[in-house]
């Protein structure tokens, strides 16, 4: 077996429109080719040996015991490998289940889908699947020891990619309501929402989150003056630089029992409590001291009870939870080390934040807190006597959270909502001593010791006792108000032919509202008037660059096949999906063989059209109009044909449509026709004459009228838009050249030629003379298909080959053309000049006086700089 290809899918795809996480194995299965899993001795009985939980796998039979019951049966390993690579992914506490195996037109070749939580982890996962299964079906052991190497990988890899415990928890409520969200590259930074309308979080703190409330907050002494200053209760004390004035600093605090701690600490770090002796004072400022990144100390008052942790957001109190420190209880047999080893070996115990609990780590401040119950590890605590191993609560110490939300006392509760306002956060975690919560603070000797900007939410959403609160619903409630998604309006473009001249109409229509629009194109990825980054870029990645960048309002995304099958698309739904038509292109590649799977391909982005969004379709292409029982949204249809059945049906039931009536662009909206401008006054169609432009606008109009822009804004966009050099440079380009024309035009298939031929036969003052050519990566036949449409269109014509022959070698295109052309008889003056330059300067000094020449180029540039004699740019 060897694998041939992997790709990893992030987003909507020809597989799946709502699974998005996706791994695609292309896989030679070799030698293993048609032998069932029945026919290889021992693999059945081997491969559940290993994996015995298979079991669990439900696969066609819809049952328990599923996909066994198939294994048995016999299938091909493909689809042994899609459930292997599922179920190790599973093991590795990834739980997943979907997955696909198809055939392909290579014999023994297939196409292994399955999902995966962390991309890097699913491609592991597959590899050792292969591995595997090539192994199990040669009739050798896989060892159990390399099955546990391969998954402790595969937790390793799901670790390394987790952003915490708190963001995790915000990307998955973000996930609920259908917020949309991306990692930015850059510290564990999290994008939510696109665009003008995104919003950015890093654990708890957010972009709203204010510089001078985290820098108030990180100062405990600022804080504690702010508190005071507000009547709100806080420990009594001082801030210290030097050893020397450690004394006089205990007597403003009014003397023992005492607290030491780093003035900007945090994670309890640095902090010794209950100090009761001048010498363990000393002790103490020394370990602040060095904790201090500032080198100040603050000594302040202990004040018994107990920890509490209020989380506001927004101004109001969402969660509370005591916290108490990592204990152990004796049992009369086991010394306190013991003791510990065992609490350390409950499962929910991990390292740092990644857990429930963290392990309690045996260090110079849990000595210390032993020391002063008179401890040491080696002692043997009595049965059910409890032992502190730490002072502070900090989860991350190992402490324990036991949810109080429902018991706090409502003026507790207004205070810390004052606290968070003085500081000014607008997340902030409050911590509280005080011995009964359920009281105000100020009848029992309660204090606020800090305030915490960027807050873990650990204790309230997986507290170790009480009620769990959701607090990252809130937090997002903060950060998108009115249940918003944080979405821009995004217009996704595909089609075999038109998609970069529409992107750009309809982006220079939606311009007219004065917003901000990117746009990605064939030609580079556009914002506002600018480019933004030269290239083909049709993909998922120049997708994201619009949809990240925060100044965007409205996102136009030509979206073409190779980047929805490679990657899947950027965005998983669209307010309008446009699909403009779907030929033969393209064929051959990434498995699409025919013209039908191309369809699925491309129905993707009507698939992806949100239900209150609108897919704009072509009423004339049969397999567009098939889409239209996948669309979640409203259909538009555009026609050049008012009376086009498809249109009119579609209008009797009160649907929306465009198209031309008496020589005017219209909307349709059932019953109602409202008219936009006449054809005459686009530039695009060449007054009308371009059928096919005539119909990218209309799929344009329809698309930019669904977010917003009006008629006049419709009508003034169209006629802006001009056809020419600049704006579609290799579109429809029409230069009068002394006394006869050329045309420039980047037709590159069947389609494309039969589009510009209706133009080309319409032109009768003189004779039509194509320069033609292909792109090397298409199908033989579709060459020679291009062939037969040129000969039925040009009085002479001359083929050429670009100089990108993409692979093949040179002459080959040019002869699968010519044997298209000899076929037809029309054509009556054939020459290969297979050098694009010597070729078009050929057939400019052939025309004479009202003659069209039109060039097919490779590089529209050059092409201009020969036909206007201008130095290329
Ligand atoms: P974190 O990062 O968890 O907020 P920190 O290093 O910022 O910790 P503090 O919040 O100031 O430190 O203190 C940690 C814990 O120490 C408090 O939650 C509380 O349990 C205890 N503590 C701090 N100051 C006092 C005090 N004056 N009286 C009693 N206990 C205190
Ligand atoms: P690519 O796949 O190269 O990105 P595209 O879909 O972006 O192409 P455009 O660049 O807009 O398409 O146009 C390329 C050529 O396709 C045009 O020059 C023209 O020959 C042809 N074409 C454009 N629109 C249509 C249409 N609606 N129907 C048929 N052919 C078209
Ligand atoms: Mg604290
Ligand atoms: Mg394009």
């Amino acid at each position: 077996m060897k694998i041939l290809q992997v790709l990893t899918l992030r987003g909507p795809n020809y597989w799946s429109i709502r699974r998005h996480r996706l791994i695609v194995l292309r896989l030679d299965l070799e030698d293993l080719d048609e032998r069932f899993s029945d026919e290889l001795r021992g693999f059945y009985e081997a491969l559940v040996g290993l994996l015995p939980s298979l079991e669990e796998h439900f696969c066609s039979p819809g049952c328990r015991g599923g996909f066994l019951q198939r294994l048995r049966e016999g299938t091909l390993m493909g689809h042994v490998i899609e459930h292997v690579a599922l179920e190790l992914q599973s093991l590795a506490g990834m739980p997943l289940n979907f997955g696909r195996t198809r055939e392909t037109r290579n014999r023994g070749v297939y196409n292994v889908v399955y999902e995966y939580q962390q991309e890097r982890a699913g491609r592991v996962a597959g590899r050792a699947a292969v591995r595997i299964c090539a192994t199990l079906a040669d009739g050798e052991r896989y060892p159990q020891a390399e099955l546990a190497a391969d998954l402790a990988e595969l937790r390793e890899l799901k670790q390394a990619a987790s952003l915490g415990l708190t963001t995790d928890a915000l990307i998955q409520a973000a996930e609920q309501r259908g917020i949309p969200w991306v990692r930015l590259p850059v510290r564990d930074v999290v994008q939510l929402g696109w665009g003008v309308k995104q919003r950015r979080l890093q654990a708890a703190q957010t972009d709203l989150t204010g510089m001078l409330g985290v820098e108030l907050a990180g100062d405990k002494d600022s804080t504690k003056i702010l508190l005071q200053t507000a009547g709100i209760p806080v420990p009594e004390g001082d801030v210290i630089r030097r050893f020397e004035d450690l004394e006089e600093a205990i007597d403003r605090a009014g003397g023992f029992p005492l607290v030491i701690k780093p003035l900007d600490g945090n994670h309890g770090r640095g902090i010794t409590l209950n100090i009761r002796t001048y010498p363990d004072a000393a002790v103490a400022y020394d370990l602040a001291k060095q904790s201090a990144k500032t080198g100040s100390v603050i000594v302040e008052r202990y004040h018994r009870g107990g920890d509490y942790r209020v989380l506001v957001v927004g101004g109001q109190v969402v969660a509370a939870a005591q916290r108490v420190p990592a204990q152990v209880v004796g049992d009369g047999r086991s010394t306190i080390s013991e003791l510990v080893a065992r609490l350390n070996q409950d499962p929910r115990r991990g390292e740092g934040h990644d857990n429930v609990l963290t392990r309690v780590e045996l260090n110079q401040a849990s000595d210390w807190v032993l020391r002063q119950q008179g401890h040491s590890l080696d002692t043997i605590l009595r049965p059910g006597e409890i032992c502190y191993l730490k002072n502070t609560a900090n989860l991350s110490t190992g402490g324990m959270a036991i949810d109080c939300t429902d018991t706090i006392h409502p003026e507790n509760r207004w205070l810390c909502e004052r606290a968070a306002r003085w500081v000014g956060l607008d997340i902030a975690g409050i911590d509280l001593i005080t011995p009964d919560i359920t009281q105000p603070l100020r009848l029992v000797d309660g204090v606020v010791v800090e305030v915490n900007a960027a807050p873990g939410l650990r204790m309230h959403l997986q507290p170790s006792e009480g009620t769990p609160r959701n607090v990252s619903a809130p937090i997002l409630d903060l950060l998108f108000p009115g249940g918003s998604r944080g979405e821009i309006p995004i217009v996704a473009i595909t089609g075999t032919n038109g998609k970069t001249t529409t992107t750009r109409l309809t982006a220079h229509l939606c311009k007219q509202t004065g917003k901000t629009v990117g746009f990605t194109t064939t030609d580079g990825t556009y914002i506002g008037d600018y480019l933004a980054e030269p290239g083909d870029n049709t993909g998922p990645q120049s997708a994201r660059l619009i949809l990240n960048d925060p100044a965007v309002e409205l996102a136009v995304l030509e979206s073409a096949r190779g980047g929805i099958l490679r990657s899947g698309l950027a965005f998983p739904h669209c307010q309008v999906g446009v699909v403009l038509n779907v030929s033969d292109d393209h064929l051959g590649s990434y498995d699409i063989e025919t013209l039908e799977q191309m369809a699925s391909v491309k129905s993707v982005v009507a698939e992806v059209v949100h239900p209150d969004g609108l897919a704009v379709l072509n009423a004339e292409d049969e397999l567009v109009v098939a889409m239209a029982q996948r669309v979640k949204g409203a259909v538009g249809y555009f026609s050049l044909d008012p009376e086009h059945p498809v249109l009119r049906q579609h209008l009797q039931r009160g649907g929306l449509g465009a198209t031309v009536i008496n020589g005017e662009i219209t909307l349709l909206e059932g019953e109602k026709t409202i008219p936009v401008l006449p054809v005459q006054e686009v530039p695009l169609t060449l007054g009308g004459t371009v059928r096919f432009m005539t119909a990218n606008a209309l799929a344009a109009v329809l698309a930019a009228y669904r977010v917003g822009v009006n008629l006049d804004q419709l009508a003034a966009g169209l006629r802006t838009f001009a056809a020419g050099v600049a704006q579609t440079p290799g579109r429809m380009n029409l230069l009068a050249v002394q006394d006869f024309h050329v045309l420039i035009d980047y037709a590159h298939n069947p389609h494309g030629y039969r589009a510009v031929g209706e133009f080309v036969a319409g032109w009768q003052k003189g004779e039509r003379i194509g320069v033609i050519g292909a792109p090397g990566d298409r199908r033989d036949e579709d060459l020679r298909e291009m062939g037969r449409i040129a000969a039925g269109l040009f009085d002479r014509l001359i083929i050429k080959e670009d100089d990108d022959t993409r692979g093949r070698p040179r002459g080959e295109a040019a002869n699968w053309l010519q044997m298209g052309v000899t076929e037809t008889v029309a054509t009556r003056v054939l020459q290969v000049i297979l050098d694009e330059t010597e070729a078009i300067e050929t057939a400019l000094k052939q025309a004479k006086t009202g003659d069209l020449v039109v060039v097919f180029p490779e590089s529209v540039q050059r092409t201009l700089a020969l036909v206007l004699g201008t130095p290329p740019q």
